[in-house]
C-alpha cells in the first residue's frame, strides 16, 4: 500500500481553484520530488496534505486513513512532518533550545540520544548550538528546520523548497542528508524549483504545470525525456541513472 495517496485533488484558497485534479502516490521509503515553475501549485499541494488549503474535491490518504477534513495537528499525528519554506524555526531561541523543545516529551536519556543523532547528521549545528536561530545563515537554518521535523520521528516528511536561496555547497549537503535519512527508512516529498539538483538525489518526480501533473517518472526518465527537460525544467540532458549518480559529486 502507498504511504501517501492523493486522488483527483482539487484545492485552492477561498473561491480560487489552484490545483485541478492532481493524483499521485508516494511509496514507503521513496524520495519524491515535486517540480514545476513558480506558481504551478507546488506549495499548495503540500499545504493541502496538512489541511491548510480549501479542498474542493478528491481525496488524500496516509495508508488507509483519509486526511481531508482533519485539523492540521491530527494530520501531524499520522506520522507526517511539514517543513514550510519560511517560519520553520524559533528565531529568538538558540539552536540547542530549539532542539530541546522538540524533544521535551522524551526521557532525558532519549532526548540526549536524539540530540547526538542530530549533531551527527549536521555537525555544524553542534558547533553553533549556543547561537540564536535567527542569526544563522540560510543553509544552517534549513538544517535546523529539517532536524526539528525529523525529531518528531515522522514516517513521511514533506519539505517546501529546502534549497531555496542556498549556496551550492549547502544545497548538496542538505540533499545528501535527506538521501541518507531516506535510505534509513524515512519517506520524503520535497518541493523544489531547483530541478537540476534534486533530480540527482530523488527516486521519482512529478512535474506540475498550472495546477496539474504535466509529467511524472523516475529521475532517470525525466532527465532523459528531452521534451520535459527543455519544456518544464530548463536543465541539460543527462543520459543514464549512472550519470545521475556521478553528478551527485559535482556541485
Ligand atoms: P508554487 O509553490 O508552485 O510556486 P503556489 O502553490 O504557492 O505555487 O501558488 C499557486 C497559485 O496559488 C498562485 O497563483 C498563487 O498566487 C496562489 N496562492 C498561493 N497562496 C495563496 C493564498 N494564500 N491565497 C490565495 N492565493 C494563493
Ligand atoms: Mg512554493
Amino acid at each position: 500500500m502507498s504511504l501517501l495517496t492523493i486522488n483527483q485533488l482539487t484545492a485552492g484558497y477561498g473561491k480560487l481553484e489552484v490545483l485541478h485534479g492532481i493524483s499521485l502516490a508516494v511509496e514507503p521509503g521513496q524520495f519524491v520530488a515535486i517540480l514545476g515553475p513558480n506558481g504551478s501549485g507546488k506549495s499548495t499541494l503540500v499545504k493541502s496534505v496538512f489541511g491548510l488549503t480549501r479542498i474542493f474535491g478528491g481525496s488524500i490518504a496516509v495508508e488507509s486513513t483519509p486526511l481531508v477534513g482533519l485539523p492540521t495537528e491530527k494530520i501531524g499525528r499520522q506520522g507526517l512532518a511539514y517543513i514550510p519554506q519560511r517560519e520553520n524555526v524559533f528565531t529568538s531561541m538558540t539552536i540547542r533550545d530549539n532542539l530541546l523543545l522538540a524533544v521535551r516529551k522524551l526521557s532525558q536519556a532519549a532526548a540526549g540520544h536524539s540530540l547526538t543523532e542530530v549533531y551527527q547528521l549536521f555537525p555544524i549545528l553542534e558547533q553553533r548550538q549556543a547561537q540564536r536561530a535567527g542569526r544563522l545563515s540560510g543553509g544552517e537554518r534549513q538544517m535546523l528546520a529539517i532536524a526539528l521535523g525529523w525529531l518528531s520521528r515522522p514516517r513521511l516528511m514533506l519539505l517546501d523548497e529546502p534549497s531555496a536561496g542556498l549556496s551550492p555547497l549547502f544545497v548538496k549537503e542538505i540533499f545528501r542528508v535527506l538521501r541518507h535519512l531516506c535510505d534509513s527508512g524515512l519517506t520524503l516529498v520535497v518541493v523544489e524549483q531547483n530541478a537540476r539538483s534534486v533530480l540527482r538525489w530523488c527516486d521519482y518526480a512529478y512535474v506540475l504545470r498550472e495546477g496539474q501533473v504535466a509529467f511524472q517518472g523516475t529521475s532517470a526518465d525525466i532527465l532523459t525525456d528531452e521534451e520535459t527537460v527543455k519544456g518544464y525544467l530548463g536543465v541539460g540532458r543527462i543520459n543514464t541513472a549512472e550519470a545521475q549518480r556521478t553528478l551527485r559529486d559535482e556541485n
